[in-house]
């Protein structure tokens, strides 16, 4: 996790940004912070520290994350346009578009009108929408909501555990999803304590015991695989261990009935390697020192999970019979892991920007967000779909379809197009005839047949569907038929 130090400066974001911004991009980097500084002049936080202290934490996160200079840039100004007199035109005058644009989108996110259940969803409804718009707005937001978090205790109780919920239950998921595994697991270890505190402690506690039992075997387990991955050749880039996150372990721990003995990714070993073909090796290396536990074994290389994750993930009887899981992945797979869309922006210890990630879910939200999300209960409908599980299956083609969990070959015929879907006549998957509400699952070859003669969808379908876009498909269609059925029965106008 980012700490971020108590007396932070302005020099030590400038010294961080050093790191991969050449001098311009640093002077520019100060001359917000300047600007920030002048423009929140004589305002503090609750907690008594000058307000100017909470946009440097933000872009000091960002900063140690080497985030692309102009979301940092922007991040230091995203409170002006609501706090200050000065406005966006200023800012957009002294800086330029993009960066104004990214704190309108900020600005926009800021002010919620409801409470409860209401509140949730508005909440929900404008982060899809700044996500689809400009996903940079969400990667401000995040490090923005990270350093309140770390200064929650300032705040009355009532907002402190509001904040704290709203992290847990809206921006960790969004963060997930996004595949920003670093600021999932800040969010939740931070709002965890507010939440559930007596659980947090707990869990605190098992996480400290099972380390230091396996502190001893970890070191030699480290010694000896380094020295084995040496002798074959294949080249670290970097070997660490890694403890795992707080609230995801107490998730675990719920599903397992608090049955420690059961979790085996509690610390876990991190091979980091140049490329794909040395994650096989390092596998087979580790195999043949250590005996792997059976059915631990993880490709999620050639199966990645649905928000893009990807590694090598086995579990063996390590040294001194210590149960052990390994996690073995490129750079490139690490930088994922950790930043997901944001690696997009991220730059790496060359400096070079990974290439541009494929959000394509994301634009497909946008398109959604525009037809239905004025309405509520479309908006919880869609948010199922978001973060329900998601399989993997193919088209005849190879292409990969990300589906929710139990979807059907309607849901796949009205992914792949509104017309095929209302003609969808039959499916076979895996080369079977099946019919059309067979839950699909991952890995499953999709084949959609569909007849001229078909006039729609049938409003059976309706009950085993699971997408929002197939329900939205099937239920326009119908009231249109329904629609023209009774323009054809009522007496013409004359
Ligand atoms: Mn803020």
């Amino acid at each position: 996790m980012i700490a971020i130090p108590t007396n932070l400066t302005v020099e030590l974001l400038l010294e961080e940004a050093k790191k991969y911004c050449d001098a311009k991009t640093v002077d520019w980097i100060q001359l917000a912070y300047e600007f920030a500084d002048s423009a929140h002049a004589g305002q503090k936080r609750k907690s008594g520290e000058l307000y100017i202290s909470h946009p440097l934490a933000t872009a000091y996160i960002l900063a140690t994350m080497r985030i692309d200079p102009n979301i940092v840039v922007a991040s230091l100004m995203h409170d002006i346009p609501e706090d200050t007199a000065v406005t966006l035109a200023d800012i957009e005058k002294n800086f330029s578009k993009d960066i104004a644009s990214m704190i309108a989108g900020i600005t926009k996110l800021g002010t919620l009108k409801y409470r409860g259940v209401e509140r949730y969803l508005e909440n929900l409804r404008k982060m899809f929408v700044a996500m689809a718009e400009d996903v940079r707005v969400m990667i401000i937001k995040f490090a923005d909501r990270i350093h309140n978090l770390t200064t929650l205790d300032s705040l009355p109780p009532n907002k402190r555990h509001r904040i704290a919920w709203e992290s847990l239950e809206i921006y960790a998921p969004i963060a997930n999803r996004l595949g920003m595994g670093e600021f999932k697991g800040m969010l939740e270890d931070l709002s965890f304590p507010y939440i559930y505190p007596k659980e947090f402690e707990k869990v605190k506690a098992i996480r400290a015991d099972t380390l230091s039992n396996a502190a001893e075997a970890l070191k030699k387990t480290s010694v000896r695989i380094s020295e084995e991955l040496k002798k074959a050749g294949v080249k670290v880039v970097s070997l660490h261990s890694r403890e795992k996150q707080l609230y995801s372990l107490y998730q675990k721990l719920l599903k397992r009935d608090w049955e420690t003995t059961k979790i085996y990714d509690i610390i876990a070993l991190r091979i980091v390697v140049q490329d794909v073909g040395d994650c096989y090796a390092a596998l087979g290396i580790i195999h043949q020192i250590w005996r792997p536990l059976k059915g631990r074994i993880k490709d999620y290389i050639a199966q990645p999970k649905p928000n893009g994750y990807q590694s090598l993930h086995t579990t063996i009887f390590g040294e001194d019979g210590k149960v052990m899981e390994f996690q073995i992945r490129t750079k490139e797979m690490h930088d994922e892991a950790e930043y997901g869309v944001a690696a997009h922006w991220h730059y790496d210890e060359n400096g070079v920007r990974l290439p541009n990630k494929n959000i394509a879910w994301a634009q497909e939200l946008a398109k959604l967000q525009k037809e239905t999300l004025a309405n509520l209960s479309d908006l919880e409908e869609m948010k199922i779909d978001f973060f329900h599980n998601h399989i993997f299956v193919f088209t005849p083609k190879g292409d990969v379809i990300d589906l929710p969990e139990d979807a059907t070959p309607v849901d796949f015929a009205y992914h792949i197009h509104s017309d095929i879907g209302h003609h969808c006549s039959g499916a076979k998957i895996n080369d079977q005839l099946v019919s059309l509400d067979t839950p699909l699952k991952s890995g499953d070859v999709v084949e959609v047949i569909t007849s001229k003669d078909r006039k729609g969808p049938s409003p059976d379908w309706m009950k085993t569907v699971k997408t929002h876009a197939a329900k939205m498909h099937i239920k326009n269609k119908l009231n249109k038929t329904k629609l023209q059925w009774l323009k054809s029965i009522l007496p013409k106008k004359k």
